[in-house]
């Protein structure tokens, strides 16, 4: 599998934000979201096989070879990308993590069907809103799919977005489907390549219209420079 890198941080979004977690960005992504902040996944990567990331994972959680992944220093791994779904190794892989205890998670664009995945795998999954330049890309068989610990994310950059996101969390049901729907404003790019969504006109919003949604922020934006890779 071809892979951006591995590192070791702290969750940044969606429920379980701020708990310490293992990353493994997998390489290459179908969409072209205009506001994709890890454009730098969509090429190159490193070749390596799934038991090679096991071992790297196992070494930055801290797991000693005999131990469960549940005792590890950081319970926690995430297979995020680019879009993880892409590569096939990312089924055996998924398998191998909670084989070994740890908690696995995913973080995907919603336009593959997360449903080959194991059950045990915590889903958070994008749907693309119109100004996203990836709409109408959501696979509708992910609302069977998905379930109480799982996330539903719209990253919002416009009231346009905004208002999508609200028909579609209202018509679906959103959150009686899934452990949280989440409503992210996009960050401004720190080169200007895009503006952001200010956090308090999304909160008016969210409260105006007394929505069941979390406000989603990127934890790892405020705590590092926004540009940082490997955070
Ligand atoms: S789906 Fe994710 S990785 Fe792919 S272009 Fe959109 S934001 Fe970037």
């Amino acid at each position: 599998m071809f892979i951006t890198e591995i590192f070791k941080s702290v969750q940044g979004e969606g429920t379980r934000a701020g708990l310490p977690c293992v990353f493994v960005r997998l390489t290459g992504c179908n969409l072209r979201c205009t506001w994709c902040d890890t454009a730098y996944a969509f090429h190159g990567g490193k070749k390596m096989s799934f038991e090679e990331v096991l071992a790297r994972v196992d070494e930055l959680c801290g797991r000693a070879a005999d131990q469960p992944g549940g005792t590890a220093a950081v319970p926690l791994v995430e297979m995020t990308g680019g879009e993880p779904l892409l590569q096939e190794e990312i089924y055996p892989l998924a398998e191998a993590l909670l084989e070994r205890g740890y908690t696995a998670m995913i973080e995907t664009s919603g336009e593959r069907f997360v449903g080959r995945l194991p059950r045990e795998v915590i889903k958070i999954v994008d749907v693309k809103c119109p100004d996203s330049g990836a709409a109408d890309t959501f696979d509708p068989r992910n609302l069977q799919a998905l379930d109480a610990k799982d996330e539903i994310k719209f990253v919002l950059s416009t009231r346009r977005d905004y208002e999508f996101a609200r028909e579609f969390t209202c018509e679906q049901n959103l959150a009686t489907r899934v452990r949280q729907v989440l409503f992210s404003p996009t960050f401004a790019d720190p080169n200007g390549k895009w503006p952001g969504l200010e956090p308090s006109t999304l909160v008016e919003w969210i409260l105006a219209d007394g929505l069941p949604v979390r406000l989603g922020l990127q934890l790892h934006k405020f705590i590092w420079h926004p540009a940082t890779q490997g955070v």
